[in-house]
């Protein structure tokens, strides 16, 4: 097929040349993708000033003749995530999660559900109709499932010990064991340690499980949320293998 035509969720924009730009999409129909924009750099009038951070686009593309990079045809405005980019906060963590994407998933294959959670944690983040930690929290540990790398919550990765019946009001959390761990299975020494309290080991759970707009209702005290923002922000770049840059920018805006 020599064209396609998708929505898109504007990733990254680079320039390339004095002329053109590069733009990393998630799209619906193909998943991440990169397409040339020509001349958008040069004239914003070619695209109508749409190519900016926090939208999500109706695209139409040419792929090219020889194996290169699709080139941008056209560029519709399908939903604009209002309010994000005048907001440095909401900037912040947008600009997070959007580096996960674009550092983490395969390109050129379609990933329906990680489009559906980028759109609905950017909508309701730039809506404000749920809290931003509480979003973050709930792109983190979705994103990690959808990626193979959810934390083990409900268990010890160790010996499979049900959390209820491991005893302590709080547990360890081993990041390169991916989870939980009993109180047998940590003697065991390790670098990647942390302690998590086991009320917050069942919301992460539940943020996971649940309908997200349930998930959206659910309420972390002040310290539970500190707690679940240091595991996770330790957890995703753990498995990523290095610390995404927006993420340093985010701990300084916070
Ligand atoms: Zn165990």
């Amino acid at each position: 097929m020599l064209c396609f035509s998708s929505p898109a969720i504007l990733l990254r924009r680079t320039d390339y040349g004095d002329y053109d730009l590069i733009i990393s999409f998630l799209s619906l129909a193909r998943g991440r993708i990169s397409v040339i924009a020509k001349n958008a750099k040069k004239s914003r009038k070619r695209f109508s000033g749409l190519l900016e951070p926090f939208a999500k686009l109706d695209i139409v593309c040419r792929a090219s003749r020889r194996n290169g990079m699709p080139v941008l045809q056209e560029a519709a405005m399908n939903h604009v995530y209002a309010g994000i980019r005048g907001d440095l906060f909401e900037t912040a963590y947008a600009s997070y999660w959007t580096e996960l994407v674009h550092g983490w998933v395969e390109p050129y294959r379609p990933q329906p559900e990680i489009f559906r959670l980028l759109d609905y944690c950017l909508d309701a983040l730039g809506s404000g109709r749920a809290s931003p930690h509480l979003v973050s929290i709930l792109f983190q540990m979705r994103f990690l499932g959808l990626a193979g790398f959810a934390p083990h919550l409900d268990a010890c990765v160790g010996c499979g010990l049900p959390l209820e019946r491991i005893p302590g009001g709080s547990v360890v959390f081993d990041l390169a064991k991916g989870g939980i761990v009993c109180n047998g299975c940590s003697a065991e020494q390790g670098r990647f340690r942390m302690t998590i309290s086991r009320g917050c080991a069942k919301r992460l759970s539940w943020i996971r499980g649940y309908d997200a707009n349930a998930a959206m209702r659910l309420r972390f005290d002040a310290r539970s949320m500190a707690e679940a923002q240091r595991i996770m922000e330790a957890f995703v770049p753990y498995h990523l293998g290095r610390v995404p840059k927006s993420l340093k920018f985010l701990k300084d805006v916070r």
